[in-house]
C-alpha cells in the first residue's frame, strides 16, 4: 500500500552530483565548501575567499539573502553581494553556493550560482521546492531544524518529482532541549540518509553547533561517519562579523582543519 511517506526517486541508488566538474558523493573525496555566513563587502569576501581557496576549499559559500531571526539586523547585500561573490569566485576559479529564500529571486540566483542553497527555514516551503524542480542546477537541501528524517526525505522528493534530481542533502543540526549548542548536530542522519536516499550528504558543523571551538572535532566526526563533504563558515574577523560570528572560524583555524582532514 502506498503511504504518504513513500519515495519514488531517491530509493537508495547512489547518485553523484557534478558541480562544475567537482564530483560529490558515492566515494568521491569529500567536497569542502567554505566562506562567510554573509557577503559583507568586497574586501571581506575577497580576503576570505583567497584564504579558503589557498587552504584547499573546493566551493565558495556566501549568503546574500539572509534569513535572520530579527528584521532589524543585517539582511544581506542582495544582488550587489551576489555580483561580488561571483567576481571573487571567478578570479579564483571556484564554483559558488548561495541561499535562495523565495521563488521571486530564483532567476537571479540561478544566473549566478553553481549550487542553489535551500535553508533550514525553507525546507517546508513546498511551492519553493516545486519551483526548484524546474531548474537544472544542483540544489543543496538543508534539513529543517525540526524536520524528521521522513520529512526531509520527502522535501527532496518534491524537487525530484518536479523534474530535478540533482539534490545534495545537508545536515545542519536540529532543535533540542539543550541550549549550550545552537542546535544538536544529528550525525546519525548522515548514514541514514545516504543509505535510504542514495544522495550525497554533507554536514554543516557551523550551524550544527553554533560554537567556533566545536567546528574542528565535529568536522572530523562528520567525515568519519561518511559525510560526502562539509560546509564551514569562515570569516577574516569573526568577532566583528555581521552574522554568525560566534560560529565562524578564522582562516588560520580553517587551514588547520584542512590539514587534519587531508591526514584523514
Ligand atoms: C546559512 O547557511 O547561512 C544558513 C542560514 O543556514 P541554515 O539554513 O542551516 O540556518
Ligand atoms: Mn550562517
Amino acid at each position: 500500500m502506498e503511504t504518504t511517506m513513500d519515495t519514488k526517486f531517491f530509493v537508495g541508488e547512489h547518485r553523484i552530483i557534478d558541480v562544475a566538474g567537482i564530483k560529490i558523493g558515492n566515494g568521491h573525496p569529500p567536497v569542502i565548501i567554505a566562506g562567510p555566513c554573509a557577503v559583507e563587502n568586497e574586501e571581506q569576501i575577497l580576503k576570505t575567499a583567497q584564504a579558503v581557496h589557498k587552504a584547499g576549499a573546493n566551493i565558495l559559500r556566501g549568503g546574500v539573502f539572509k534569513p535572520r531571526t530579527s528584521p532589524y539586523v543585517f539582511q544581506g547585500l542582495g544582488k550587489e553581494g551576489l555580483i561580488m561573490l561571483k567576481n571573487v569566485a571567478d578570479s579564483l576559479g571556484m564554483p559558488i553556493i548561495t541561499e535562495l529564500m523565495d521563488v521571486e529571486n530564483l532567476e537571479l540566483i540561478y544566473e549566478y550560482t553553481d549550487i542553489i542553497q535551500i535553508g533550514s527555514r525553507s525546507m517546508y516551503n513546498y511551492s519553493l521546492l516545486k519551483a526548484l524542480g524546474t531548474v537544472d542546477k544542483p540544489i543543496l537541501l538543508k534539513r529543517g531544524m525540526s524536520a524528521t528524517i521522513a520529512e526531509w526525505m520527502m522535501a527532496a522528493e518534491y524537487i525530484a518529482a518536479h523534474g530535478n534530481t540533482n539534490v545534495i542533502l545537508c545536515e545542519r543540526g536540529i532543535r533540542s532541549f539543550d541550549t549550550y549548542t545552537r542546535n544538536t548536530l544529528d550525525l546519525s542522519a548522515v548514514p541514514i540518509m545516504k543509505m535510504k536516499t542514495g544522495l550525497p550528504v554533507i554536514v554543516d558543523p557551523s550551524h550544527g553547533t553554533g560554537r567556533r571551538e566545536l567546528i574542528k572535532p565535529m568536522s572530523k566526526a562528520a567525515l568519519a561517519c561518511g559525510a560526502d563533504g562539509l560546509m564551514i563558515e569562515v570569516h577574516i574577523d569573526p568577532d566583528n562579523a555581521l552574522s554568525d560570528g560566534k560560529q565562524s572560524i578564522t582562516p588560520e583555524q580553517f587551514s588547520d582543519i584542512m590539514s587534519e582532514i587531508k591526514r584523514m
